[in-house]
């Protein structure tokens, strides 16, 4: 790639969001020489400026967009919003000043431009952040007439609900995620299905899963609160022996299909700590271990989580 096609696209995307060229160019040219990790934007108009940073740079369908608010001023009791249309996310402080909301997109969206709004003390800035197409897998599924797949019972939907419903304003993970299991992964996130070939709307792969052996460990791939341990003798009939982390902030993972749990609800779990074993139970063909990673209560794409560090 050259300088000129790096400057011209940044500044493009710069000043659709009504920043000075010059703020632009600067911005361009840092970027290029691999300053910033993320876009700083001064937003225009006002003498004591909002900074937000959105990344990554060219989001793609599954990715979560990370929306960052650097206040000027010390403000005790800030509201900063963050909202799309009807939506509102939550911005939680990650350093003094610093505020950040997360926006999960998922394969069930369109590609295109998210219209996004931050707001602090009657400021008012409007984000332009254009999300890219992806291709997912596609698998076609073929059940004999009459055979559904098992159904999830009322109580596990319950408490998979609640448990993806929890916002807790304290950040518990600090560092890139860690695989939460050793064995291939031989399906990935967003896999999109045929059902007897009809495509299947509203379904797509809302994980990743781990062919680890039977017995083999499940560790926790952050730091977190257990939140959620369920069991299929208490009609986890779907998920089967299922734990979720909440690692804070809107964030949190489900592991499904356990043979055994090590952990109880409550418990503060560190990144690489054993909470249960691979196994079959549940809606499962044979053993693997299924990780859904949630946020704000929609699964995303765990890879940009591991590959780098979201802290
Ligand atoms: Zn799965």
């Amino acid at each position: 790639m050259t300088v000129e096609y790096h400057t011209s696209k940044l500044n493009k995307k710069v000043l659709s969001l009504g920043v000075p060229a010059r703020i632009a160019k600067f911005s361009a040219i840092s970027v290029v020489l691999g300053i910033f990790a993320a876009l700083p934007i001064a937003l225009a108009g006002e003498a004591k400026a909002l900074q937000v940073q959105v990344s990554p740079e060219t989001p793609r369908l599954g990715d979560t967009i990370s929306v960052v608010v650097n206040l000027d001023n010390p403000a005790n009791g800030s509201n900063v919003t963050v909202t799309n249309g009807d939506q509102t996310y939550p911005a939680y402080e990650i350093a003094p000043q610093q505020y950040r909301a997360f926006i999960p997109t998922t394969p069930l969206e369109k590609a295109g431009t998210r219209n996004v709004q931050v707001s602090f003390e009657g400021q008012v800035q409007n984000l332009s952040i254009q999300v890219r197409d992806r291709k997912f897998p596609i698998q076609r599924i073929n059940l004999p007439p009459g055979k559904a797949g098992v159904e999830a019972t009322e109580y596990e939907l319950k408490r998979a609900a609640e448990f993806k419903a929890i916002r807790t304003p304290e950040k518990f993970w600090d560092a890139a995620f860690l695989a939460p299991n050793k064995g291939p992964i031989t399906t990935i996130y967003g896999v999109r299905r045929y059902y007897n070939g009809k495509f299947a709307n509203d379904y797509y792969h809302r994980g990743v899963d781990y062919a680890g052996a039977a017995g083999s460990p499940v560790v926790a791939p952050a730091a977190g609160r257990v939140a959620l341990v369920g069991k299929v003798s208490q009609g986890f009939r779907v998920h089967g022996n299922v734990v979720g982390i909440d690692h804070g902030q809107g964030v949190a993972s489900i592991f499904m299909h356990l043979s055994r749990i090590n952990v109880k609800e409550g418990d503060i779990v560190k990144p690489g700590q054993l909470i249960g074993a691979v196994g079959a139970t549940g809606a499962s063909t044979g053993p693997h271990l299924h990780w859904g990673l949630y946020v704000n209560g929609k699964s995303i794409d765990p890879v940009p989580w591991r590959d780098q560090a979201v802290k």
